[in-house]
């Protein structure tokens, strides 16, 4: 099959869907792949590196949407991709169709079948494409706290790691899933007083064995949040209820029993935040004062770090990539867990949850 990749066009994003790296993969299972000029550059990645491993150079987008039997991306296609989808063709890439009734409409006009990364499942029931993105945006939650703490970012000027002699600063993690983990990874790496704070027992007690003493656990209540939140220099904000919007933790009234120039990360800004003061922010300008509390509120992290994030998602990707680049639609078939990934099918929602949410039959 021929397999295409497409210069990611939405406002600040830098990642691509295909590295060079994955490309050899595909050349090597028979497939040819088109790579639009300039797509891995935002990653390091010139048309020399795509040429040497083995991809062929499109100068257009139109070419890469006419000549190929897969797209593969990274987010949602915009109005002028979305046009070019055809109905004998696969689009493999993030959709997040539920809140976006135009996108949605626009892949049921084209009739492609269109796989949404955040729906493919594993085994385990877990979403191994959504994974690599909240490690990376867990890890980098520190980095944020870290830099906002400092007194000329508006921070208290507290070194998370202390000096000998003077203690370390206080980091409170609130989810200890997949983000809150590697939070709590890189706040430990930095010699941090780290409490992770989830309301699922069993999970505490992993996260316990995981770092044998290095982090406080606790039950997630109203009280244990304000003790947490009131002691704490960095809180990340790392809930998650799956399908719905993330719960209201950290209210207004709280704000006023921290330390001043403490620092909020709301890593579930992009499911509307668990802090009552979040709103989203962006890479260019991440952080705003809310009663003396610093907030961070980046909705989408990776794309700080594409060079790192674009290949986490393709290690992810590829897999189910070649899958369906070998098998064609039939991919579907033999693999459950690919099958959950299809969101539209020649004019169809199949997927329920996009389906109830926007009001379509299945
Ligand atoms: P996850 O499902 O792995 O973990 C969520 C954790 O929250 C679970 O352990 C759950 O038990 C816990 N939780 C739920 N309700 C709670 C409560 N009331 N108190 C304490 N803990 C509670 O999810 P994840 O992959 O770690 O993602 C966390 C959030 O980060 C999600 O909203 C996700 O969309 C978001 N995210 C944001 C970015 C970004 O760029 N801003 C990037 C990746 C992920």
């Amino acid at each position: 099959m021929r397999v295409g990749c497409p210069k990611e066009i939405k406002n600040h994003e830098y990642r691509v869907g295909l590295t060079p790296g994955s490309v050899r993969e595909y050349v090597a299972h028979g497939h040819d792949v088109l790579v639009e000029t300039g797509a891995g550059a935002g990653i390091g990645a010139d048309d020399n590196a795509y040429r040497a491993a083995g991809a062929t150079i499109a100068r257009s987008a139109e070419e890469v949407f006419a000549k190929s039997d897969m797209i593969v991306k990274v987010k949602e296609p915009q109005p002028a991709e979305w046009v070019q989808l055809r109905e004998d063709q696969i689009l493999y890439t993030y959709l997040h169709l539920a809140p976006d009734p135009d996108q949605t409409r626009g892949l049921i006009d084209a009739g492609v079948s269109a796989i949404a990364y955040e729906t493919v499942t594993d085994a385990r029931g877990g979403l191994p494409l959504l994974a690599p993105m909240s490690e990376v945006a867990g890890r980098l939650a520190i980095q944020a706290g870290a830099t906002a703490l400092q007194k000329a970012n508006g921070g208290r000027g507290v070194l998370l790691g202390g000096v000998p002699g003077v203690l370390p600063g206080k980091v409170a993690i609130i989810g200890g899933g997949v983000v809150g983990l590697n939070a709590a990874k890189m706040a430990v790496g930095l010699g941090a007083d780290v409490t992770i704070i989830d309301r699922s027992i069993p999970r505490l007690r992993e996260l316990d064995d995981i770092f044998n003493g290095r982090v406080h656990t606790r039950y997630s209540t109203v009280e244990a949040l304000e003790e947490e939140c009131f002691s704490s220099d960095v809180i990340v904000g790392a809930v998650l209820i799956p399908g719905a919007a993330a719960p209201k933790l950290v209210t207004r009234e709280m704000l006023s029993g921290m330390k001043k120039g403490a620092v909020l990360v709301d890593v579930a800004i992009d499911q509307g935040g668990c802090f009552e003061t979040s709103h989203a922010t962006t890479h260019s300008d991440p952080t705003y004062e809310v009663d003396g509390i610093i907030h961070y509120c980046v909705a989408n992290m990776p794309g700080a770090v594409p060079v790192t994030s674009a290949h986490a998602l393709n290690n992810a990707t590829l897999h189910y990539g070649l899958q369906l680049a070998d098998k064609g639609i039939k991919a579907l078939v033999d693999d459950q867990n690919l099958r959950n990934g299809l969101n539209v099918h020649k004019g169809r929602i199949t997927n329920q949850a996009v389906a109830e949410a926007l009001g379509y039959e299945m």
